[in-house]
């Protein structure tokens, strides 16, 4: 992409197309972007302001104060960074390592299970561009891109022409859709495309396509046309290059990964298919990088003070941590848990000295101790982030702001440690 071409930071596709058009160093008109990522990129409608206590404070006071939470915590809370920098990210860890944290993000209790087997090199994967020059057959599982990801199907997975799928989707491309309900995508995809599965049903309907594609009867106990189980195998069967795109009603479904990884197995014993995690935040992906740089962790994570050296399990999660009330101060960055946490978790989350960093007011910053703006990123500042596919994107600033970036705001708490 050329300097004229910015990328939006509205969800992890990280779109790197987008021309904007600005006027006294506000964006005024902007090309290319969905809706989604026009109402993101716009800014906040109620921009945060800087507090310490509820009350109006300068930048300097509010570090100074969330600098002496942290200090005088024993076991502090970093948590969320999906809308984050990485560079912000990085700092992010520093921090944690240096306070003895918990450091957790939202992949926790969601794309964290299938993230983790891809850097672990468990399940195979491919870019987006693969997608765009190769799928010739795309199934989108517990996920709905037309919504959640409004240009993955017109960019990448559908209706693009690629390289070796000149065709495009008239003839090129088969779009399948794995749902326990009728979604915008599964309109798309048609009836011939659409597999209803029942609540909970997801691992049955893997199995029941191992044995199609193993050339079995499928076994299922919930009323299904084995023989559309059947030709849904020979697609798959007969795909040159297919992609799985994971979303959440999928993971919400699985107890475990190893129906999918069996389907995966077979799938590549017999054709060649890819997962892709249908990641939402733009920079999710980025800090399981991040974190799995540092400790071989991608979540999950406590620093022990002394040694530096990270623990990880499940008692390390933000919802166990609160829920064991382990956890007695918390420093949120570009996230939104008060609104988002179970209610008894996220009660426990109100009531212990709380750091809000992000560029727009939340339910969260209503009840923190210190808030703190920052630029938005994508927009106010730069940086990289990573793609839904793994791979590494720059974001470059398009208007001047006063607000110090989030890697400025950490940085400068780091330093006042
Ligand atoms: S699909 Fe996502 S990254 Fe692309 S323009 Fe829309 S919100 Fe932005």
């Amino acid at each position: 992409m050329t300097d004229n071409y910015y990328v939006c930071p509205g969800c992890a596709l990280l779109c790197d197309d987008i021309e904007v058009e600005t006027e006294d160093n506000k964006i005024t008109k902007m090309y290319t972007a969905c809706m989604k990522g026009v109402a993101r990129m716009k800014g906040c409608s109620s921009p945060l302001e800087c507090t310490v206590e509820q009350e109006a404070a300068d930048v300097d006071a509010s570090i100074e104060k969330a600098a002496a939470i942290l200090k005088d915590a024993k076991n502090p809370l970093i948590f969320g960074h999906g809308n984050s920098s990485s560079e912000a990210q990085k700092v992010a860890i520093e921090i944690a390592k240096r306070t003895g944290a918990y450091i957790d993000d939202t992949s926790s209790f969601c794309q964290g299970p299938i993230i983790e087997a891809i850097l672990q090199e468990k399940l195979k994967t491919c870019t987006l561009d693969d997608v765009r020059d190769k799928a010739d057959v795309t199934v989108f599982w517990g996920a709905d891109p037309a919504n959640s990801h409004p240009r993955h199907l017109s960019r990448y997975s559908y209706f693009p022409r690629g390289k070796e799928r000149q065709r495009g989707w008239e003839e090129d491309r088969t779009l399948i859709t794995v749902d326990i309900r009728k979604s915008d995508t599964s309109e798309i995809a048609g009836n011939s495309g659409f597999f209803q599965i029942p609540i909970k049903g997801d691992a049955e309907f893997m199995n029941a396509l191992v044995d199609g594609l193993s050339s079995k009867v499928p076994k299922t106990s919930f009323n299904f046309d084995k023989k559309k189980i059947l030709e849904l195998s020979n697609t798959l069967k007969k795909a040159k290059f297919g992609v799985i795109g994971v979303g959440l009603g999928l993971l919400y479904s699985l107890e475990e990964l190893e129906p999918l990884f069996a389907l995966m197995d077979k799938l590549n014993s017999v054709s060649n298919f890819h997962i892709i995690p249908m990641v939402g935040q733009y920079n999710m992906r980025g800090f399981n990088h991040n974190l799995f740089e540092e400790t071989g962790y991608i979540n999950r994570v406590k620093f022990d003070i002394e040694s530096g050296q990270a623990k990880h399990g499940a008692e390390y999660s933000v919802v166990e941590a609160l829920k064991e009330r382990s956890v007695d101060a918390a420093l949120v960055i570009g996230s939104d848990p008060l609104s988002s946490l179970p209610l008894p978790v996220a009660r426990y989350l109100a009531d212990i000295p709380l750091i809000d960093i992000d560029p727009c007011q939340n339910l969260t910053a209503t009840k923190a101790n210190v808030t703190i703006p920052c630029a938005l990123g994508g927009v106010e500042s730069g940086g990289t982030a990573v793609r839904m596919d793994g791979v590494e994107i720059e974001l470059k600033q398009i208007v001047e702001t006063d607000k110090l970036s989030d890697k400025e705001v950490l940085t400068r708490i780091m330093e006042a440690l």
